[in-house]
Parts: structure tokens; C-alpha cells; sequence
């Protein structure tokens, strides 16, 4: 499969016509010279984004987990999350080497902000929220969690209370922060920080010391009092067959598809 010549309308994925069933379909398309390149290649070797070790997410490693990605921006891009809280749960991740959000380029910054808008949309479609939150602590390359949490399980109040009640239980400073404010602003490159946003911009913010619960988030989303399932706090409790994995992902491209603007001409 080459995907020559097929290049017309808003069903085209990188140069397919429909959705491919899997990575080794989307790679080839995305480097063929099929019709106007939408991805730049060369940022995937940016000199300045090179990881010192390898990575599980830098789009180019052999180490990532091709079969996960649901969607490629020009600068980000979408994968579900191994052990997700929810079958929906989707990381953005930049495609070259950055370890957090403050020390994306602006143009990155920018498709991030694009991949948050059109999630929050299509999870809206479902009648869901979107939490968004990131952990720069013991972390190489920046993966921003996404988690949609149905809308009859809890308000936004309700999240952010049980980020802020639980925080408390553990000692963490969950500071808020004005909605407009970049984390450049609050904190420098190189600080780790956990921050929460909500999906109504409202966001929460902690200045990570020396000891940090690596799965604080995942921990609050995962209670009695947002999706009432803590035995899905952890990660490696969710993972499931490769196959299952590769399904949930094709089911995620296909109904993503006509909100992804990585796929419209
Ligand atoms: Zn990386």
C-alpha cells in the first residue's frame, strides 16, 4: 500500500483516503511525496530536542509505541495511554524531545493548545469532561494526560475539590493559578511541578520538593468521588493485551477523525 495518487477529500489521513487500521499504514503515507508534505520531518531531528537516553515517546525512537498512535499534528501527537483510566484516556505528546511544557517552542505550545480545544470538543460530543494534567517529575519526555470523565459521574467543582481534598491529605501545595497564565510564567525550565486543568480552564499547580506520589492524578480521578474505581490507580494494574490495545486504538482514530485537524487537507 503506497497511497499514491489518493489524496482527495477530508477523509485523507497523511495522504490515505479513510482511516488506517494501523502505524505501518500511517508511517509510509506520512513520508511520501504523495501530495504537499503537511509534516515538517525535520523536527523529529531537531538538535536541540534530542534525548539523552531512549525514549518511549519521541515519534521517531524504535522504542515507542507505534500501535498506540491515533493521531500526527506537524508538531504533536495523539496516543492513547498504556493503562489508561478509560479505554478514552489520550496522552498529546510532542513528537521531538521536550520534558515539559515549559520548554516547548512556541509553535508546539500552540499545537498542544490546538490538540487540547479539539479533544475537549469531541469528549463534549460524548458527554464527557476533560481533565488535562502533567507530571514533570521523574519524567524524560512531556506527556500530557488527557482524561475524559463522564458528565453524570461529577461536576467540575467536584474534580477540582477532590484535587484539592486530596492534596491535602498528602501534604501537596495545590496552588491555583490565573486561567490565562503560561506555566513559563510561574515556573523556570528544569523545576518539577505537577499541574491540573480543568475543563473550565481553571488550573491547579504544585512546585514538586523532593518527594512526589508519581501517581497523584491518576489517583484523584481514579476515586470514589470522580470515576469510583481506585483499583485503576495504577497503571501497570490496566495494562491489557497488545491486541486489545491495537482495537481500542483503531476505535479511537475512527470516531476522532472528524475532529482531527491533522487529517484535513
Ligand atoms: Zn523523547
Amino acid at each position: 500500500m503506497t497511497g499514491q495518487g489518493r489524496t482527495q477529500g477530508k477523509s485523507c489521513w497523511l495522504g490515505f483516503p479513510g482511516t488506517p487500521s494501523s502505524w505501518e499504514e500511517m508511517l509510509p503515507a506520512w513520508s511520501a511525496a504523495c501530495h504537499q508534505p503537511p509534516h515538517d520531518i525535520s523536527v523529529l531531528f531537531h538538535p536541540k530536542a534530542m534525548p539523552t537516553a531512549a525514549c518511549w515517546f519521541c515519534l521517531a525512537s524504535p522504542e515507542v509505541e507505534k500501535h498506540l498512535v491515533v493521531s500526527i499534528g506537524t508538531h504533536c501527537y495523539l496516543a492513547l495511554a498504556k493503562g489508561g483510566l478509560s479505554p478514552d484516556h489520550v496522552l498529546i505528546l510532542p513528537i521531538g524531545h521536550y520534558q515539559s511544557m515549559v520548554e516547548l517552542a512556541s509553535e508546539v505550545v500552540e499545537e498542544v493548545n490546538q490538540y487540547k480545544a479539539v479533544l475537549q470538543k469531541f469528549f463534549r460530543a460524548r458527554d464527557k469532561r476533560c481533565v488535562v494534567y502533567e507530571r514533570n517529575y521523574r519524567s524524560q519526555h512531556l506527556q500530557l494526560q488527557v482524561v475524559p470523565i463522564p458528565q453524570q459521574s461529577c461536576s467540575t467543582e467536584d474534580i477540582k475539590e477532590a484535587f484539592i481534598v486530596q492534596a491535602q491529605e498528602q501534604q501537596i501545595e495545590l496552588l491555583e493559578i490565573p486561567e490565562h497564565s503560561a506555566l513559563k510564567q510561574i515556573v523556570q525550565p528544569g523545576t518539577p511541578y505537577f499541574y491540573v486543568e480543568l475543563d473550565n480552564g481553571e488550573k491547579l499547580f504544585h512546585r514538586i520538593g523532593k518527594n512526589f506520589p508519581l501517581q497523584f492524578g491518576r489517583e484523584v480521578l481514579a476515586s470514589e468521588a470522580i470515576l469510583g474505581m481506585p483499583g485503576r490507580a495504577d497503571w501497570r494494574r490496566c495494562q491489557t493485551e497488545r491486541e486489545e490495545e491495537a482495537a481500542a486504538a483503531q476505535d479511537f482514530r475512527r470516531a476522532f477523525e472528524p475532529f482531527d485537524f491533522a487529517q484535513v487537507d
